[in-house]
């Protein structure tokens, strides 16, 4: 990729997408494409073809998408499939019309089978049911990787996939209802030490195991891949560590300094039991990781809600 090549950055201002820009520009790419929502709407076929059309971009990140934890994922089931399947479809096969040399899917762990063994290798994949509770956006990120695999084969694109684990980071949704857990909990832990609270509120039983990578790690991982992998198939994107959704709550709590109690509800869903990525693919391709979580979770914590 040449230091000047036009690179699209589908989803410049979510955690991921903006993490990625940040992180070309610090490589010294100067030639950067990007387009809110309501400039372009990525559901809109005319629409995307026409961007395509005008831009003609050499690479794209595909970083848009529709996200969001647990609850938001089981409640707004027809929009997740729907607008995710068309947001990739659209923007996967106007990159194959207008020739784009290389590009870069994201997709997510809950592709794997609910019961797939851990770690998850990336030959798991298709070997069993899903989560029911994010079914839908599963599906749609499923049929993402395929037809990138599928323009491979049958047009010669070189279009690559990765599958992060659970991500945060600045940018994230720190909304209660939709957020995923690390952000969620950071406010709610937030907010309870400025009320003077004496309790905080975990959803589920506390022992699911999460692994997080933080975002900006994963912008890294993301322009290492788009330099480096020319491959069919993907490559998970992880730490290969994991931790209980009670010791994170504890790590949170200690971050930011509430000193009251810890409720777990048991009525609200735990999810998967296990999601931990196996990273042998990655790091044989030469990438780790270099933020660990207790370092992640104060910088965010410092960034998002401390630097205000
Ligand atoms: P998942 O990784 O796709 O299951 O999505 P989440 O990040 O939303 O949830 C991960 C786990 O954290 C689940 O077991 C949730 O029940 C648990 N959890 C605990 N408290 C919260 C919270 O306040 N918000 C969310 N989203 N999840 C929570």
């Amino acid at each position: 990729m040449e230091k000047n090549a036009k690179i699209y950055v589908a989803g410049h201002r979510g955690m991921v997408g903006s993490a990625i820009v940040k992180d070309l520009q610090a490589r010294g790419f100067n030639n950067i494409v990007t387009r809110t929502s309501t400039e372009l709407n990525l559901i809109d076929q005319t629409a995307v073809a026409h961007f395509f059309d005008q831009e003609k971009p050499e690479y794209v990140f595909l970083a848009a998408a529709k996200v969001g934890g647990i609850v938001a994922n089981n409640t707004y089931r027809a929009d997740f499939l729907y607008e995710n399947l068309m947001i990739q479809s659209n923007v996967i096969h106007e990159s194959y019309n207008t020739g784009v040399k290389k590009l870069l899917f994201l997709g997510s762990t809950c592709i794997y089978p609910k019961m797939a063994p851990q770690p998850l290798r990336e030959d798991y994949l298709l070997t069993g049911l899903l989560e029911e509770t994010n079914e839908p956006y599963a599906i749609a990120k499923i049929s993402g990787i395929k037809m990138c695999d599928a323009y491979r084969d049958q047009y010669g694109c070189n279009f690559i996939s990765v599958m992060p684990t659970n991500l945060y980071g600045l940018n994230d949704n720190y909304d209660l209802q939709n957020s995923h857990v690390l952000p969620a909990l950071l406010r709610k832990f937030h907010e309870a030490k400025q009320n003077g609270d004496k309790t905080v509120t975990v959803w589920g039983s506390g022992s699911p195991l999460r692994e997080f990578l933080h975002a900006t790690d994963m912008a890294n991982a993301c322009v290492y891949l788009m330099l480096h992998y020319n491959d069919r198939g993907f490559v998970n994107i992880g730490t290969g560590k994991e931790i209980s959704i009670k010791d994170l709550a504890y790590l949170v709590k200690d971050t930011v300094g509430f000193d009251g109690e810890v409720v777990f509800d048991t009525t609200k869903p735990d999810g998967t039991p296990r999601k931990l990525t196996d990273t042998t693919k990655l790091n044989g391709l030469g990438w780790k990781h270099s933020i660990e979580l207790p370092d992640g979770i104060a910088k965010v914590y410092r960034e998002k809600f401390l630097e205000v």
